[in-house]
C-alpha cells in the first residue's frame, strides 16, 4: 500500500457554541490541512495518482473554505458545526468523491487549526 500527503493551508472564520468559553465568539484561523490518499495499484509511471492532479483538487475544495464565514457554507449547520473535526470530514469526503474512480482512496485529513492542536478525521 502506497500513501501521499499533501498539505494545504486556508483562512477562515468560524463560531461555535458550547465548547470552550472563548470559542463562542466570532473569530478566525490560519488552518494548515494535510490530506492523505493510499492506494496499491501504481500506473507505468510508477505514481498512485499525478501530485498535481491531486493538489489542483484540493485546490477547489479549498476555494469553498478560504475567507469564508463557515457557519453560512451549505456543509455546516447547528448539528454539523465548522470545527476542526467536521473541516476535515467535509475535505475528506468532497475529495473522496472526486477520486472517485481513481485507484486512490483518501485515508485521512487533518485539520490545524493552531500550531498544537489538531483534529483528523479517518476514512473507514
Ligand atoms: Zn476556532
Amino acid at each position: 500500500m502506497f500513501e501521499l500527503k499533501i498539505v494545504t493551508y486556508f483562512a477562515a472564520a468560524h463560531q461555535l457554541k458550547m465548547v470552550a468559553k472563548k470559542c463562542e465568539n466570532l473569530h478566525g484561523h490560519n488552518w494548515k490541512v494535510e490530506i492523505c490518499v493510499a492506494g496499491e495499484a501504481l500506473n507505468d509511471a510508477g505514481i498512485l495518482v499525478d501530485f498535481g492532479e491531486l493538489k489542483q483538487h484540493v485546490s477547489e475544495i479549498m476555494t469553498t473554505l478560504d475567507h469564508k464565514f463557515l457557519n453560512e457554507l451549505d456543509y455546516f449547520d447547528d448539528h454539523t458545526p465548522p470545527s476542526s473535526e467536521n473541516i476535515a470530514r467535509y475535505v475528506a469526503n468532497s475529495l473522496q468523491t472526486i477520486l472517485s474512480d481513481t485507484e486512490a482512496n483518501v485515508t485521512r485529513v487533518t485539520a490545524w487549526e493552531s500550531e498544537n492542536a489538531c483534529a483528523t478525521y479517518l476514512m473507514t
